[in-house]
């Protein structure tokens, strides 16, 4: 009974299959599948090249989608998309960039170097711990950074780093009392240099 039964029906299903517009239809679905198999290898390919830096990688992926076949290919976009980089390389950089930005912030806020407290900009001294922060030239009485060779606004040359004007201070005190003024004093350190300093706008 059921041979009988699955023969005709393997015949109903062989005619069935070998109709002309039947036929087409199939034909049909293989040739579209065949289309987005390929639509989808490239948009694999296109899509790692925008999340990697790495020139053989893209071709990796669309090889990803090509090997499953047409059939199952949809297996490996699924999989592709679970394990390919989170980020594009466009979102990497914008985020990168606004890291930098907050980063520029904190430092642009000034703190003495004494004490970490915040100091303005204009300050010649921290008033907490007395720390040197600034000079004032000698000859515009503009603020100078305390590793200023010369003064940014009037062009007076300071000459020589703090250390030997110093130097010469202690030599002849009487002399050149110009060349040292809003220097520190020579018992102690002078202090390092301040980085990211803007010209203080000074009066
Ligand atoms: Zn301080
Ligand atoms: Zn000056």
């Amino acid at each position: 009974m059921s041979t009988d039964l699955s023969g005709q029906l393997g015949s109903a299903f062989g005619s069935f299959f070998s109709s002309a517009i039947v036929q087409l239809i199939l034909d049909s679905i293989v040739f579209y599948l065949f289309i987005v198999w390929l639509a989808a290898a490239f948009w694999a390919f296109r899509d790692m090249h925008d999340r990697t830096e790495n020139p053989v990688m893209p071709y990796v992926a669309a090889a990803f989608i090509l090997v499953p076949t047409p059939f199952f290919f949809l297996l490996g976009v699924i999989i592709y998309r679970v394990i390919r980089p989170a980020e594009r390389l466009g979102e990497v950089y914008e985020r990168n960039l606004a890291e930098e930005a907050l980063l520029a912030e904190v430092e642009a806020v000034r703190t003495c170097r004494g004490c970490d407290r915040r100091v303005q900009e204009e300050w010649i001294l921290c008033p907490w711990c007395r720390t040197r922060l600034n000079r004032v030239c000698p000859n515009c009485e503009r603020l100078v950074g305390l590793d200023w060779t010369l003064c940014a606004w009037c062009g007076k040359d300071f000459e020589r780093p703090a250390t030997v004007d110093r130097a010469i201070a202690q030599s002849a005190p009487g002399a050149s009392t110009a060349d040292v003024a809003g220097q520190a004093s020579p018992g102690r350190p002078a202090g390092g240099t301040i980085s990211n300093r803007k010209p203080a706008i000074g009066g």
